[in-house]
């Protein structure tokens, strides 16, 4: 069953976050801090360390890379919803490294920035919670 809103946006917010946060970490801060359940967040910018991975669809589990050197962040798009009545941040990253090889994934705790700016966008309207997906075994969508 496919699961789908129809929402307009209510406030967009843009900011940046200090050298040495947690990319994740502080972004969910961000929203948690606004009251932020349900939106959109886009970010560019660098960091010193990055940790990102992939989804074993055979074994179910994330398989994730640290990357423990400066890379540029080049685009983070993600969405924010609920998850067992806490509000998370499912983000993908793309980075570069100094001869501008690409590398990116599933975005982790661990990332520590060097500099961030967002945006970030709220939506009006009921949200989305997560829980388990029996054809996946990701935390999905469930209405
Ligand atoms: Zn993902």
């Amino acid at each position: 069953m496919s699961v789908k809103r129809v929402l307009t946006v209510r406030q967009v917010l843009m900011g940046r976050l200090q050298r040495g946060d947690d990319l994740l970490m502080s972004l969910t801060e961000v929203c948690k801090a606004q009251g932020i359940t349900l939106g959109q967040v886009r970010a560019i910018g660098a960091v010193e360390q990055a940790v990102f991975g992939s989804y074993d669809q055979q074994s179910w589990q994330y398989i994730f890379l640290t990357v423990d050197r400066p890379l540029e962040l080049l685009s983070l798009i993600g969405n924010i919803s609920q998850r067992d009545g806490d509000t998370v941040i499912h983000a993908h990253v793309v980075m570069s490294d100094e001869e501008c090889n690409t590398c990116g994934g599933h975005l982790a705790e661990g990332t520590r920035v060097f500099a961030c700016e967002y945006v970030i966008e709220e939506f009006f309207g009921s949200d989305l919670q997560r829980a388990r997906d029996e054809q996946t075994g990701l935390p999905l969508w469930k209405g």
